[in-house]
């Protein structure tokens, strides 16, 4: 099962891949995550990253494609994987399509997830994540048990620096423009399915759910 978990920023993604991942028993592949993790240890690839994430900007795509498409080609995703973050355009969903072609496989279904600018930029706003292990949280809808401590791994809860309002609009603006095509892609495909990300967290996965059953059965 190769699922792809699709939206705008903040629209709560990677809170309900962490869910889909561990009920369908597939890695989550979060392409954020794994720039987060190689700026934080200071990898050749997050220093080549670095200046994009911060921005808001789509890091390039001949170092984007080639660390998604590296990571889903590890044995761990043999069986299916949750993409996340990763196609963010039309040129990565079209080498995406090709790798997977060439190993005889295709997208099961994407999951498009949304929600409005205001409730965006709200989540967002609030937004922490763990800079250790990368788990999230939110200062309103979800804050950790003790203040700025990750309830996971111990580690510290920070704001992420693309967090801030300017960046926020810039990545938003940068959705609309290169990311929202992406939809119409797998529309094309018959393989997207859309999802309301608004209410609470086990509203939105009920919903999410009901999509895989659904799907399952067929
Ligand atoms: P969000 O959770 O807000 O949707 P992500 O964590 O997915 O953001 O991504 C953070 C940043 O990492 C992006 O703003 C971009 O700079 C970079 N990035 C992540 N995935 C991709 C991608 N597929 N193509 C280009 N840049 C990416
Ligand atoms: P994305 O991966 O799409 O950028 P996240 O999963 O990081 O989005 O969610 C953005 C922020 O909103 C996080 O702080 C998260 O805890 C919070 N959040 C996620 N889903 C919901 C929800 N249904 N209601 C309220 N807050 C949410
Ligand atoms: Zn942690």
């Amino acid at each position: 099962m190769q699922l792809l978990i699709f939206g705008p920023p903040g629209a709560g993604k990677g809170t309900q891949a962490v869910r889909i991942a561990q009920a369908m028993e597939i890695p989550h592949v979060s392409t954020g995550d794994l720039f987060r993790a190689n700026m934080r240890d200071g990898t050749e690839l997050g220093k080549k990253a670095q200046e994009y994430v911060t921005g808001g900007e789509l890091v390039p795509n001949e170092i984007v494609i080639a660390m998604a498409l590296d990571r889903i080609g590890q044995a761990d995703c043999q069986k299916g994987f949750l993409l996340d973050g990763f196609p963010r355009d039309v040129e990565q969903a079209e080498q995406l399509e090709k790798w997977l072609l060439e190993r005889g496989k295709n997208i099961t279904a994407v999951l498009s997830v949304e929600l409005d600018d205001e409730t965006i930029i709200q989540r967002i706003i609030s937004r922490r994540v763990c800079r250790s292990c990368g788990a999230t949280y939110n200062v309103s809808a979800q804050p950790p048990k003790v203040e700025n401590v990750c309830d996971q791994c111990g580690g510290p809860v920070v704001q992420r620096p693309d967090d801030q309002r300017e960046v926020i609009e810039n990545r938003l603006s940068v959705y609309k423009k290169q990311t929202a095509p992406v939809e119409e892609f797998y529309r094309k495909r018959g393989v997207l399915k859309t999802i309301s990300g608004d209410g609470d967290m086990d509203s939105v996965f009920g919903r999410i759910q009901e999509v895989l059953s659904d799907f399952e059965r067929s």
